[in-house]
This record gives structure tokens, C-alpha cells and sequence, in this order.
């Protein structure tokens, strides 16, 4: 186990996990079309993994985690844990809670949506042994987004989120405490979850299937652990 990360960031050696939230069996949200989060996060997540190692993060793997969603949780932070990882990264896609959704007829079946919100968000846990790295990573995957012309989510403040509501820790670049979050909170390296978009929403469902927004996504990704590296 490693006590701290380390001194120097050396791009080949950093190890990134790069983690596809959630499984094909235990899929996650379902967008306003009715595809399964997990695709999302897939496509995504292996972009995102395949960028890191182009520019040099030869150390990153993708995480694919099979089963239900507890079990499923667990063994994605012991595949983390097992690895001597650097940074932790969860890739997820966002929807609201049920009680906000709308119907709508999508390909002539009953579907669910909400337009209210978009955006993308980052999440980090103060019960993570590198709470202080883990929010800085974020912060800096946060200000390269923003720098892509992309705006964060806004309502996980409000009382309308109920029990998903979070603290929020950085206004400008969108990052939220989140703290007993099973990934980030038992993870001994640095940890950090990125709602990438919002997939309930129909307009960003459409953007988050672009090739435009995931490059716009990897690449924000990529900045920021460059510079997260070149600044140790
Ligand atoms: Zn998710």
C-alpha cells in the first residue's frame, strides 16, 4: 500500500484507473431514449482511457466490472486498491430523481425525461486518505472543461435533488462533496467521480452521443492530468 502519492509525477508511470461506472447487468440511469447509462459510460471511459495513453499516461488501464451493483462496487475498488493506483477516475453519465421525470413517446414506447437540468459535475469524498489530491484533480479536470465552453450542473445544491443533494465545494469549475460514495470513499488512492453529461436530458442525450462532446470530455481529461503532473 502506498502512504502518499508520490513526489514526481512521471506520465509513464502514473497509473490511472479509469473506471466504467456501473455494469451490463446493473446499467445504471436509463437516457430519455431509453439506452442503458452504462453504454455511455463505456464508449466514454475508453475514449477518455485511449487519450491518456496517446499523450504519454502509458500506465492508465480501463476498469470494466461485471455483476450487480453492490458487488459490483466492491470489486471495482479492490481491482483499484490491488493496482498500486495513482488516480481513481469514475466515469458516469447523469439523470435526476423519478420524481422530476416527465413521459414522452420515443420509437413508440412510454419514456421518461427531464430537461430541467444539464451539465456535467465532479464529485470527491473527504473520507478518501487523499482527499486534498482527490479535490485538486478534480478542480483542474473541472477548469479544462470549463475551458471547452462547458457548463457544469447546478441543482445538486437544491432541495428539489432530496437525498442526492451535495455540498458544493468549488462554484467556478462544479465540484461536490460526496462523501460516502462506496468509489471514492474506500479507495486508497486519489479518487475522483465525473457525471459527464446528463443523459435524461434529450438535447444533451443527443450532445453526450456526439463525437464533438466526448473529445471535447477526453481531452479536458488529458489537460488536466498534464498539468497535474507537470506542477509536481
Ligand atoms: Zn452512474
Amino acid at each position: 500500500m502506498r502512504a502518499a502519492a508520490p513526489a514526481k509525477c512521471e506520465m509513464p508511470k502514473f497509473r490511472i484507473v479509469v473506471d466504467v461506472g456501473h455494469t451490463p447487468d446493473s446499467y445504471g440511469a436509463l437516457s430519455a431514449r431509453n439506452d442503458p447509462e452504462f453504454g455511455f459510460n463505456f464508449r466514454l471511459a475508453s475514449l477518455i482511457a485511449a487519450k491518456l495513453k496517446s499523450e504519454g499516461f502509458a500506465a492508465t488501464r480501463l476498469l470494466v466490472t461485471d455483476g450487480k451493483a453492490r458487488a459490483s462496487l466492491f470489486k471495482r475498488v479492490s481491482a483499484a486498491n490491488d493496482g498500486r493506483t495513482d488516480l481513481f477516475l469514475s466515469v458516469h453519465h447523469d439523470s435526476v430523481p423519478d420524481k422530476l421525470l416527465e413521459s414522452w413517446e420515443f420509437d413508440g414506447a412510454n419514456s421518461y425525461f427531464s430537461d430541467r437540468f444539464s451539465g456535467h459535475s465532479l464529485f470527491v469524498s473527504h473520507q478518501n486518505p487523499h482527499f486534498a489530491t482527490s479535490l485538486l484533480l478534480a478542480r483542474m479536470i473541472g477548469r479544462q472543461l470549463k475551458e471547452q465552453g462547458l457548463h457544469y450542473a447546478r441543482q445538486y445544491t437544491l432541495p428539489v435533488m432530496g437525498r442526492y443533494r451535495h455540498q458544493l465545494l468549488d462554484k467556478d469549475v462544479g465540484v461536490y462533496r460526496y462523501d460516502g460514495l462506496v468509489v471514492l470513499s474506500r479507495t486508497r488512492s486519489a479518487a475522483v467521480l465525473l457525471e459527464a453529461g446528463s443523459i435524461i436530458n434529450r438535447d444533451e442525450e443527443m450532445e453526450m452521443n456526439s463525437s464533438e462532446r466526448q473529445d471535447a470530455v477526453a481531452g479536458a481529461v488529458a489537460a488536466a492530468m498534464r498539468e497535474f503532473c507537470e506542477r509536481r
